[in-house]
């Protein structure tokens, strides 16, 4: 029997996507040859890469003036690569220091350029994000930066600043195709895939192509996004696996209601867990209900012990993932996409009998 997966990434994919890919690892479509085996110059990738990339644009509505394509490093190399290409001299970059992610984010770009910390969450221990209005960039501002959703503290933009001329470029790694986005919006969305959109290896960059223009000049050749852009991500050897996988998942999404359905399932099944957060005085949310996270529900239980014991008992039920990180604690269930309706039912009502027991 599967588990019920509510880790934080990676994590949970569709069954479906997962017995495509046991039907087609060895043999694929019959080519007589395994999608990982082939060269990513060859046809049978770059149909199935071009088909991935056609369906990331219809999903979230990207126009032509948009790059999209995959590279390697995991988010966490964007947090060098974004400063090193559009910090230049004498500009400075705004971040918002909302939690773990963007924190990092901001401290990676104060080795490159000159940072203005334009929002700082801290006294409020990373509860809370500023209201966007109230935002205004520097005015020679190379960029304004924010973490769409924290996923170690919970939280999530509801909607986003306008920063007029100055570029708006987020990391959405763990809320990416949760819900519909304007990404005409943004300068450049980017993310690790491996929360809503496929296993660990790829991240995705979406990115408007006059951000190239504004780019350092003799940047080497993997850090330079003009040469992703003019290679359409493959200049080097991309997350080949990653990507045909991800190409599976977006197939499902758009089988399953395409980003309207995704929001309604995340509108749902979050509801569930924070209605028993909320009519309980025994479970307690330490985020700001304004802004509190669809995909990651941060919670506390009354004592330490206790919420050792909701993690042991959970586990012992087959229920995976619940620990909270390791640098905040507390409990944490992440409800991404392919978490199926059922599995947020088994969690709520798991939580409704352990107050009963411990309460
Ligand atoms: N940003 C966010 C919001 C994340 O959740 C994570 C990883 N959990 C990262 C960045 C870093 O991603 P990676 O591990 O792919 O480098």
């Amino acid at each position: 029997m599967r588990k019920k997966n509510y880790f934080a990434g990676p994590s949970v994919l569709p069954v479906e996507v997962l017995e495509q890919i046991r039907d087609n690892i060895v043999d694929y479509r019959g080519e007589g040859l395994s999608m990982i085996e082939a060269s990513h110059r060859g046809g049978m990738f770059e149909e199935m890469y071009d088909e991935c990339l056609a369906s990331f644009r219809r999903l979230l509505g990207i126009g032509d003036d948009y790059d999209v394509y995959f590279l390697g490093g995991g988010a966490t190399l964007q947090f060098t690569m974004i400063p090193l290409n559009f910090l230049t001299e004498g500009k400075v970059a705004d971040y918002c220091k909302t939690g773990s992610w963007a924190n990092k984010a901001a401290s990676d770009a104060q080795k490159i350029g000159k940072v203005n910390v334009i929002f700082d969450g801290k006294e409020s221990g990373y509860t809370t994000l500023p209201d966007p209005a109230t935002l205004r960039p520097s005015e020679n501002s190379a960029y304004l930066y924010l973490c769409a959703n924290e996923t170690i503290g919970g939280i999530e933009w509801k909607s986003f600043p306008d920063t007029g001329s100055v570029p708006l470029i987020a990391d959405m790694s763990s809320d990416i195709l949760s819900r519909p986005v304007d990404v005409s919006r943004f300068a450049m969305i980017y993310g690790g895939v491996q929360k809503n959109l496929g296993p660990a290896g790829a991240t995705f960059i979406i990115m408007r192509k006059d951000m190239l223009e504004r780019r350092r000049e003799n940047l080497t050749a993997y850090m330079d996004y003009g040469l992703h852009s003019k290679e359409k991500g493959l200049y080097n050897t991309p997350p080949v696996f990653s990507i045909w996988a991800v190409k599976l998942v977006l197939d499902w999404i758009e089988r399953n209601g395409g980003l309207q359905g995704m929001d309604r399932r995340a509108e749902e099944k979050s509801g569930l867990i924070y209605s028993v957060i909320d009519s309980s005085d025994f479970f307690r949310s330490p985020v700001d209900k304004a802004v509190r996270s669809r995909m990651n529900i941060v919670f506390r239980l009354p004592s330490e012990e206790l919420e050792a014991r909701f993690i042991s008992e959970s586990k012992a039920e087959g229920m995976l993932g619940l620990k909270g990180h390791r640098s905040v604690g507390g409990l944490r269930a992440s409800l991404y996409n392919a978490l199926p309706l059922e599995d947020v039912k088994a969690l709520a009502d798991f939580m409704v009998e352990f107050e009963r027991k411990n309460g």
